[in-house]
């Protein structure tokens, strides 16, 4: 296995011709046909998938951005280690692999292994939350909300307020938890009620925005003078090391590696979607401290699966290896947050309300600013996804209303920004492919007084936007679709 170098060469490459433009540091190898289907098809699919994004079939995409999740490209090295897995229920060699990555890149020398992100999430929460506990993070991500819930604990969010939450900022750190806000929340309650402070990297739910290392030295400082757990939701880590390398100044020669270790060596406690993080598919939970792993050891055979698996192919574990050690290769993990950053710039040129700084894993586009004369309630964000698949055959991801829940009176929580996130999976797509989604939302933004609301027709009571049904509360789909056609002619 080729390791990547310890020092930290450049990964931005100058055009003599001035253009600033990201540069593709791979070469593709193997390729996926793609659809490019007609506007007429566009229209009746969405139709077919009730204006949820989720429930369209890639026989109708042309850009898949609905998310970075088991949907990076795999290196020539990881597929190459697929085919050496050791089939064992127990004991196999692959999983003492990935322990020695996870020991190598993460610092931790116990390793569960689970078959995604959320399943950390679950057997966690089993393990700390209890009715009546309160929860301190940065900021929810969907599937750790629900669990905390489903355990009868109570979620509080710190982030500053109110820089994280505004649109266009020049915020380096929007992911940073509030010091004050935490103190006042364990003065309020008492430690004992809190079982675990968690941090997210690259604050998923806001835009991918990071949180410093200077920030995470303070929240352990205070989580140490209570006694309180901390723990780091490592999923999107390798960006928040690559924006803590360029935007934090003690870090700046520091490379990633170092960075990740530096992070982790804070958290007791780490977990990860490996669907994410090492561009495979799986999950972990890693400490040091065999208390902790022993008490969560249980919950993962009752779970998962026996503990040198969990639940997760051995094939994808030897993946998860290769790819654990290339996430600290500075021209590998900079690929998204490079292209994202082209993206967003480019967008804002149009005149596009767009998240900034931008973030890691994908653009997020303010529907709420774009949409002003669609109500709250009628999902800005939702509406906006489907918009686009109209108009370019891009899935995007709806982070807003639809992505909340309702409260005890059956009311949706309103989401605190109405966002459509164009998630980059790592080094998939081409600057062509990028220019055209450019293209293809600059027109829908020019035609925004086009687009309506959408209500719910069938709604789960829980992670409703998977599999919810939604309708039109006008014939505006059909309208956006005719204007297309009247602005591109024959055109795909
Ligand atoms: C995706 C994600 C999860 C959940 O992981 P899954 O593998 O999808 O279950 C948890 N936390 C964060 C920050 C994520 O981005």
């Amino acid at each position: 296995m080729q390791k990547p170098s310890p020092a930290s060469p450049a990964t931005k490459v100058k055009f003599f011709s001035g253009e600033d433009l990201p540069l593709e540091l791979h070469k593709v190898r193997v390729v996926q046909k793609l659809h490019l289907v007609p506007v007429e098809r566009r229209l009746a699919a969405i139709t077919e998938a009730s204006f949820n994004t989720y429930q369209l079939s890639t026989r109708d995409i042309y850009l898949d951005m609905l998310t970075d999740s088991g949907v990076n490209a795999m290196s020539d090295n990881q597929t190459a280690a697929m085919h050496r897995a050791d089939d064992a229920y127990a004991g196999s060699q692959s999983f003492t692999r990935l322990r020695d990555a996870v020991e190598e890149v993460l610092g931790k020398k116990y390793l569960l292994p689970v078959h995604q992100g959320r399943a950390a999430e679950n057997v966690i929460s089993r393990a700390f939350v209890k009715p009546g506990s309160i929860l301190p993070m940065n900021y929810h991500f969907t599937t750790t909300l629900a669990h905390i819930m489903e355990n009868g604990g109570k979620v509080v969010e710190l982030l500053h307020y109110p820089d994280a939450l505004q649109i266009s900022s020049t915020n380096p750190f929007k992911g940073n938890m509030d010091i004050a806000a935490l103190e006042a929340l364990i003065a309020r309650h008492g430690p004992a009620q809190i079982p675990f402070i968690r941090m997210e990297a690259s604050t998923n739910l806001i835009g991918g925005q990071p949180f410093s290392i200077a920030n995470l030295r303070e929240v352990r400082r205070v989580a140490d003078k209570h006694g309180i757990l901390l723990v780091l939701d490592a999923s999107l880590i390798g960006e928040n090391c690559y924006f803590i390398k360029k935007r934090e100044p003690e870090f700046k020669d520091a490379s990633v590696g170092e960075i990740l270790k530096v992070m982790c060596d804070l958290c007791p406690l780490v977990y990860f979607s490996a669907r994410k993080l090492s561009s495979s598919r799986g999950g972990g939970i890693c400490t040091n401290d065999k208390a902790i792993y022993d008490k969560l050891k249980n919950l993962v055979v009752l779970f998962e699966g026996f503990v040198t698996y969990g639940g997760i192919s051995v094939r994808e574990i030897e993946s998860m290896t290769v790819g654990l050690h290339e996430t600290t290769d500075e021209t590998v993990i900079s690929q998204s947050p490079s292209f994202i950053e082209y993206f967003v710039n480019e967008a804002v040129k149009r005149g596009v309300p767009m998240v900034t700084p931008p973030g890691g894993l994908g653009a997020h586009i303010d529907a709420g600013g774009i949409l002003p004369h669609v109500p709250r309630e009628e999902y800005q964000a939702g509406a906006f996804a489907a918009a686009l698949y109209i108009a370019g055959a891009i899935r995007g991801m709806e982070r807003g209303t639809v992505s909340s829940v309702r409260d005890e009176n059956g009311k949706d929580v309103l989401a605190d920004i109405e966002l459509l996130r164009l998630a980059f999976p790592r080094r998939v797509f081409t600057l062509s492919q990028t220019r055209y989604a450019l293209d293809r939302l600059h027109w829908l933004y020019l035609n925004r007084g086009l687009i309506g609301g959408l209500k719910f027709v069938e709604e789960p009571p829980v992670l409703r936007f998977f599999n919810g049904r939604l309708a039109p509360t006008s014939d505006w789909p059909q309208k956006l679709a005719a204007k297309f056609r009247e602005d591109f002619g024959d055109s795909l």
